[in-house]
């Protein structure tokens, strides 16, 4: 059973945690085989949520990592990321309400994994890694990271990944990043246009 995190040093930490594995979700689940899913309103209060499952327990309740966030009101608060606040009307068969752009703050944490055990020591350097960025491909290759490569087309979800390999390959041919980014092409749509992140 997973365990409510009370400390809320701690509480956060997990949060900025499954919000960047969330954000490397094709990573996380390509590579670690663990699936995250975001809830953009819970219960019709506007409460948001992060959970984190085994690839192969997609459909657990029995979360590996799961936290729930609140919009934050109060000055101080740390708050963690911003979003539109989506809220029901309180009433049965009413559409919800976008409440506009608001301040979000991790609220409650729960935890199967332990958060110093070799399996979360991995999640927490891959964010590290991804996180890295550079503006060259040789940058690219020194902070350790593979490319993957999504079509811009809205309708297309093709990707590919260049692994440290390719990338070196382009280098050793006199590549630029900006060169090689231009003349990417999606195979599937023709769509020129491509969307790189770390991977
Ligand atoms: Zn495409």
């Amino acid at each position: 059973m997973a365990a409510e995190v009370v400390n809320p040093l701690r509480r956060n930490e997990i949060a900025r945690l499954a919000l960047a594995m969330d954000e490397h979700s094709y990573f996380f689940s390509l590579r670690r085989g663990v699936k995250t899913r975001f809830s953009r309103d819970l219960n019709g209060s506007g409460t948001q949520g992060i959970y984190i499952n085994r690839a192969d327990d997609e459909f657990s309740s029995d979360y590996l990592i799961s936290v729930v966030f609140q919009p934050s009101y109060g000055k101080d608060d740390e708050f963690l990321y911003e979003a539109d606040l989506i809220t029901d009307q309180r009433k049965d068969y009413e559409p919800t309400v976008n409440r506009g752009k608001h301040r979000f703050k991790a609220w409650r944490a729960y935890m199967e994994v332990d958060w110093n055990g070799d399996e979360c020591r991995q999640w927490q350097a891959d964010v590290v890694r991804l996180s890295r960025s550079a503006d060259t491909l040789t940058g690219w290759i020194q902070a350790d990271l593979e490319m993957i490569v999504r079509c811009g087309s809205r309708n297309c979800w093709h990707s590919a990944i260049l692994s440290k390999t390719d990338l070196e390959r382009h280098v050793a041919a006199g590549m630029t990043l900006e060169a090689l980014t231009s003349q990417f092409k999606c195979s599937e749509c023709n769509k020129r246009e491509a969307r790189i992140s770390a991977f």
